[in-house]
């Protein structure tokens, strides 16, 4: 039998050293990552990045070729998947057709007939889809499906919740109120979950920590404010949210400058240029040209109608190929500017500015 250790709640689910190959190819390379019992972690990054396989491998639904993966104290990578304690839920709902929502919630319920039906009847009730019991899946929409997959996933109360995708398939209103409910249900439950997607937006809206993939590798593990305030390379930067880059070099009296602008700082010893990053409402459209300082002039190329913001996008007046993405909020200075061809002076707070050194990350 398996020793149960004693396990700090910090480090309650623990990846070490997981490899995994398909044929040549290095899908997953020696990821390392923790979850805390009852957090919400989102698996983030592009298409083939390897999210999907690092779920797979903790659902026992792929052996890895290296590592482990330790839940509760225990090395779960010697049980099938029945044993590990988790609840899954795909992006296709992936129900069975010919039985009823009630038939396909009591799926993996081994209990008495009654006692079987009072639990369907609460974790219906608890996806709010009471009434629906006997209902076949091709009777529901699709979000109404993933509901009845959720109740499932949740049936025999599993510590451990892993979504693959699971809002992907659906529109966006239906989306925007599952991932809401799906948030609130296991912050109630206080259940564990690990949920992969593509979709950033999804990421910071849902998750208390993000580790960002890329490559078969992490790139970053953060809270959400944490990946995008302070992206750890210029591959977060530039996949969580939108991001503006600043070739900048440092001059004769050691100050950071691009173009005209001064940054009024340094760059580490050693490095002569770097890439200044910063986020679009970062930078500021001034209603009045004051010269010196981090303050350029530009000209607005876009503009795109946001709701909130307008969003333009700028060249430098002094070098046209640099191109800088804004926000700026309609009680803002600076909104009423944004109109294609207006000459605007913007500027740029240097403590919102976050450095690149060229040749590193
Ligand atoms: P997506 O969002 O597209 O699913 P992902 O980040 O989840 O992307 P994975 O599904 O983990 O990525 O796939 C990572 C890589 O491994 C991809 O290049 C994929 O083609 C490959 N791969 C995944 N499963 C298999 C398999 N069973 N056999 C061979 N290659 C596979």
């Amino acid at each position: 039998s398996v020793p149960e250790l004693a396990s700090p709640q910090a480090d309650w689910l623990r990846i070490e050293g997981v490899s995994k190959r398909f044929g040549s190819t290095l899908v997953l390379d020696q990821i390392d990552l923790t979850v805390r019992r009852g957090e919400f972690l989102c698996l983030l990054g592009p298409s083939g990045c390897g999210k999907t396989t690092l779920l797979r491998v903790i659902a026992g639904l792929e052996a890895q070729d290296g590592g482990v993966v330790v839940m509760g104290g225990r090395d779960i990578g010697i049980l099938p998947p029945a044993k590990r304690d988790y609840g899954i839920v795909f992006q296709s709902y992936a129900l069975f057709p010919n039985l009823t929502v009630a038939e396909n919630v009591a799926y993996a319920l081994k209990l008495p007939r009654k006692e079987r039906s009072a639990r369907v009847a609460q974790l219906l009730q608890m996806v709010e889809l009471d009434g629906k019991q006997e209902h076949y899946p091709a009777q529901l929409s699709g979000g109404q499906q993933q509901r009845v997959a959720l109740a499932r996933a949740l049936a025999t109360s599993p510590s451990l919740l892993l979504l693959d995708e699971p809002l992907s398939a659906l529109d966006a209103r239906v989306r925007d109120n599952l991932r809401q409910e799906l948030r609130s249900l296991q912050r109630r439950l206080g259940i564990t979950a690990i949920m992969v997607t593509h979709d950033q937006e999804e990421a910071l809206a849902i998750a208390d920590t993000i580790a960002v993939m890329a490559h078969g590798r992490i790139e970053q593990v953060g809270t959400p404010e944490q990946i995008y305030r302070e992206p750890a390379t210029r591959f977060v930067a530039d996949f969580v949210g939108c991001a503006n880059w600043l070739p900048v070099h440092q001059n004769e009296a050691g100050l950071v400058t691009a173009g005209d602008m001064s940054f009024g700082l340094s760059l580490p010893v050693g490095a002569r240029a770097a890439t200044a990053f910063c986020r679009p409402e970062d930078i500021c459209v001034e209603p009045h040209w004051s010269a010196g300082g981090s303050m350029t002039m530009a000209i607005v190329e876009r503009v795109d109608f946001l709701g909130g913001v307008r969003r333009a996008v700028l060249t430098l007046a002094a070098e046209r190929h640099v191109e800088l993405t804004v926000d700026v909020a309609r009680n803002e200075p600076g909104y009423e500017l944004l109109v294609p061809g207006q000459r605007v002076p913007v500027s740029i707070a240097p403590h919102k500015v976050r450095y690149f050194v060229d040749g590193a990350a």
